[in-house]
């Protein structure tokens, strides 16, 4: 299995493609490709991010079948089964890059604020659920800035509950902690740009070139 900081730069290197239209992801979706794939698996990045149809790991870091294992969920919240899916993707897998993306625009994150400014029509529990996870962070950057233009506040909050994210990765289940202490597993935090295509990487993402 390939490093974190390679697997990385591969993802950085896909998604320049993406942004050039210098997609090669067809080929890597071939016939011949599938066929391979049938003895096994070895993706080299886990990638946690929004159901969004406009985000679609895979398109977006020009890979192809075999390349990601990929979760996703709307607002890219981490309830147990995520954890469970990221566990499972590392230990099986080798994996050793977990990529959590968010987008700008995220309509997730749009209800949570407009619940918490008392905005929101009634919501079923389970859609709840969701909003529920992404409630605290966006409530904690919200103190104080309840007037601000609400483009701003969505902007930051994606950033908070993607980093929420991270966080609950890196510190709510041992298998993973373990890895990240013995065996070079890396947690990043990213934001994909609806409006130009860029997927820019958080903390502990230093360009590798
Ligand atoms: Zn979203």
């Amino acid at each position: 299995m390939i490093p974190a900081l390679e697997a990385l730069a591969r993802l950085r290197d896909g998604n320049r493609r993406f942004v050039t239209d210098q997609t090669t992801a067809p080929a890597l979706s071939s016939q011949a490709r599938r066929a391979a794939l049938l003895a096994g698996q070895e993706p080299f990045a886990i990638v946690l991010g929004c159901s969004d149809s406009r985000v679609p790991a895979e398109l977006v870091f020009d890979q192809g079948l075999g390349d990601l294992f990929v979760i996703r969920v709307a607002g890219n919240v981490v309830a147990p089964s995520q954890v469970g899916s990221v566990e499972f993707a590392a230990a099986r897998f080798g994996t050793r890059l977990v990529v959590v993306m968010g987008h700008t625009q995220c309509g997730a994150i749009t209800a949570t604020l407009e619940e918490i400014l008392g905005h929101a029509t009634s919501q079923s529990r389970n859609l709840s659920s969701i909003v529920d996870r992404v409630r605290p962070s966006v409530e904690a950057l919200m103190s104080g800035r309840r007037n601000e233009d609400p483009n701003a506040l969505v902007h930051d909050a994606v950033r908070a509950n993607v980093q929420a994210s991270v966080d609950h990765l890196r510190h709510g289940s041992e298998l993973l902690e373990q890895l990240i202490r013995e065996d070079g597993l890396l947690v990043v935090g990213a934001e994909y740009s609806l409006e130009t295509g860029v997927v820019t990487f958080f903390d502990g993402a230093s360009e590798t070139g």
